[in-house]
């Protein structure tokens, strides 16, 4: 069957949650059987999102295969079965920097090079090429409508349309309805007035309101929109992410979606995503969870590991609260009054020194009091920085990401990457499969000693000081064994005290839970059991647990 085509714009305001939505129509069209990929093309000239700052554009999320793309392509994954690749995120620079390069090469054979056709054309063969013979592909347009710099995809998706018709293209717009003393609609009705005057006449629209639109305003907008009134939905504000999906689907969207595309489908499976909805808002329990890093206050920069936390409550039945703590606030000692009364400590990612002692503190502190704590990334290499300081005697331990050329870094470069690392290509990308130690803690809560985990990062554990560590208790229990490269650590005496190299939350799904968060919820749901019953003396363990 020939691919067809959803594009996604979005009006009025950035930030209305497109990328929630595209997810969710994945989701919507699999649990009708279908097969989909998901692309985002980006307006930006950055070539990818690998230099852009989290604070402003939100975390990087790697795909497989190593390419550092935008959050939204977390979502996608998060929500469907799509293996996303480099391929699924274009942005403005790759269309130019591939453009440069042919002309470069003379592939255009002394033509003038232009945006019309060249940069166009290009556009839409990168639209083809992540169709990945799905039956469906959905393409999120970056930016809002009415931006100097998406002039170009929207001509790109409005010629798509007219080669391959209605259909095999749809488009869907996103908008947002203020809410004043009323419901306003002009915005709306302006920003699908912008999208016709490009040539786009949108067959969808979904209009992000707190309450349900009523019919005489849903009347309205289609009058002004040309969309037909059963084809304008609400985008309801959910109290779960995961609730978008039966939200959209409670309204019809998929009949709609489907109808328009011409295709023919059995009604959807959405059983477990109800389940998912119902664990979610009934929880057993629940545990405090102390985030520790530095992009703290901007949710967005941790998007998948909040969320991979968030799938490890569910799996668990257990609502997690998490405590955003800056790592820059534990510097001067303060780590045991600020993580006295959680259940568990997570030590983030994260890049340069800023904040690196207080994930010391932090670690140490989780370590001394057998709190659970969860190491990924740089959270791993400060543990072991930790360790090394303070357990084995190494006592100026450090990393040669901050102490370039110092004898006692445990953590630093290869040789082979010495001298490059400002010109980039130096990092330790993608998909990379581990051995596990038979036996260890880490090799039981996977179940198998055979894994594949995505990694981002420049800086590897230093195996000459391996022995020393080892010998004052510390277990390697993971290594990429064609390197011989680190990849997780244990303490075997500690109740769960686990790092990682990697980042096993680009793995993890709401459906699916990656069972490393799912173990650590675990364990800081029975630290948390066992501190309650320390308070109320007289209690058993047993009772506290009733
Ligand atoms: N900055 C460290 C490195 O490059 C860790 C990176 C990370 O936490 N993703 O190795």
């Amino acid at each position: 069957m020939q691919t067809k085509y959803i594009f996604i714009t979005g009006g009025v305001v950035s930030g209305l949650g497109k990328g929630i939505a595209a997810a969710s129509i994945g989701a919507l069209l699999e649990a009708r059987g279908l097969s989909v990929s998901l692309m985002k093309l980006d307006p930006y000239i950055n070539v990818d999102a690998g230099t852009m700052n989290p604070f402003q554009h939100g975390e990087v999320f790697v795909t497989k295969d190593g390419a550092e793309t935008d959050l939204d392509l977390g979502h996608y994954e998060r929500y469907t079965n799509a293996t996303l690749t480099r391929k699924h995120n274009c942005t403005t620079g790759q269309i130019y920097d591939s453009i440069l390069r042919k002309e470069r090469a003379g592939e255009y054979l002394g033509e003038t090079v232009q945006v019309v056709p060249h940069v166009i054309d290009e556009i839409k063969s990168t639209i083809k090429a992540a169709a990945d013979d799905a039956d469906v592909c959905i393409v999120e347009i970056g930016g809002t409508v009415g931006d100097i710099e998406s002039l170009p995809f929207l001509e790109a998706i409005r010629q798509f349309r007219l080669e391959h018709g209605r259909e095999h293209a749809l488009f869907v717009h996103l908008t947002l309805i203020i809410q004043t003393t009323e419901m306003k609609t002009k915005p709306t009705q302006h920003s699908v007035g912008k999208l016709r005057e490009i040539g786009i006449q949108p067959e969808i629209l979904i209009c992000r309101t707190t309450e349900p639109l009523p019919d005489k305003l849903r009347q309205k907008i289609s009058l002004f929109t040309n969309v037909e009134a059963n084809a304008v939905f609400d985008g309801l504000d959910v109290p779960s992410v995961y609730e978008a999906p039966l939200m959209f689907q409670r309204q019809g969207l998929d009949d709609r979606l489907v109808e328009y595309l011409h295709m023919w489908t059995r009604q959807p499976k959405l059983q477990p995503w109800v389940d998912l909805v119902e664990t979610y808002h009934n929880p057993q329990g629940e545990v405090d969870i102390a985030f520790v890093g530095k992009y703290v206050n901007q949710r967005d920069s941790y998007e998948s590991l909040n969320e991979a936390l968030v799938h490890g409550g569910i799996a668990n039945q257990l609502r997690v609260n998490l405590h955003y703590i800056d790592s820059e606030e534990l510097e001067f000692g303060s780590a045991a009054e600020r993580l006295q009364a959680v259940d568990g400590v997570l030590v983030a990612h994260g890049f340069g020194v800023r904040g690196t002692e207080g994930k010391v503190a932090a670690i140490e502190f989780a370590r001394v009091q057998g709190v659970p704590f969860f190491g990924i990334c740089l959270g791993m290499q400060m543990a072991i920085v930790e360790f090394a300081r303070n357990v084995s005697g190494v006592k100026e331990a450090s990393s040669g990401e901050f102490r370039p050329n110092h004898a006692q870094n445990v953590i630093d470069l290869m040789p082979e990457q010495k001298g490059k690392q400002e010109t980039g290509g130096t990092m330790r990308l993608g998909a990379y499969k581990a051995e596990l130690v038979v036996r260890s803690k880490i090799a039981r809560i996977y179940q198998t000693t055979r894994i594949s985990e995505r990694h981002r990062h420049r800086y590897e554990v230093m195996n000459e000081f391996v022995p020393k560590l080892e010998k004052a208790g510390l277990v390697f229990s993971g290594r990429y064994p064609e390197r011989d490269l680190v990849e997780t650590i244990e303490l075997p005496e500690h109740p769960w005290f686990i790092g990682c190299q990697y980042h096993p939350e680009l793995q993890s799904k709401p459906l699916k839970p990656h069972p490393l968060f799912a173990s650590f919820i675990a364990a800081a749901h029975g630290h948390r059991t066992r501190r309650q019953g320390q308070l109320s003396s007289g209690e058993t363990l047993e009772t506290a647990h009733a």
